[in-house]
């Protein structure tokens, strides 16, 4: 399914370019949490992370904490974060792999965070980390 972000990456509609290689398009959010809000994008179009192929991954690997530095100089902010949304249920609204990098200037502005940690179980935790060693081989 095609999504705003191909448009983007076709030249359909404009945006404010900031970095493009051979898999790697970024360019600024349309609807920052702060000064220097830029999405990183692959030019390989799937939906979600882990269908991401590893070259457009190494790709985007290679080049997010460069983008980040920039992001960092331009911003004045030694603090921020890196968001990657999949799914709706987990605030996806387009459907295109994006990386956020997001200025944290202060608490006002920036990436809000709930955090409801648990407690992690010795003998679950055993079981699980062995169920995705499982996945992996
Ligand atoms: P997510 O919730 O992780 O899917 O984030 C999608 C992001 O895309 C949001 O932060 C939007 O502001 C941003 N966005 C949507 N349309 C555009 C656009 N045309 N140009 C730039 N950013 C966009």
């Amino acid at each position: 399914m095609s999504t705003i972000f191909d448009k983007i990456l076709g030249g359909e509609i404009p945006c404010h370019k900031v970095y493009e290689d051979d898999h790697v398009f970024a360019f600024l959010d349309i609807g920052p949490l702060s000064t220097g809000h830029t999405l990183v994008i692959p030019k390989e179009r799937k939906a979600k992370l882990h269908e991401l192929s590893d070259d457009a991954s190494a790709a985007i690997g290679r080049v997010l904490p460069r983008l980040a530095r920039a992001v960092m100089k331009v911003s004045g902010c030694e603090d921020y974060n890196i968001l990657q949304n999949n799914g709706a249920r987990a605030h996806q609204a387009v459907f295109h792999v994006h990386f956020h990098i997001i200025p944290k200037p202060n608490e006002a502005s920036g990436l809000g965070i709930r955090w409801p940690a648990g407690s992690l179980d010795g003998t679950a935790g055993a079981a699980l980390a062995q169920s995705l060693r499982d996945a992996l081989a």
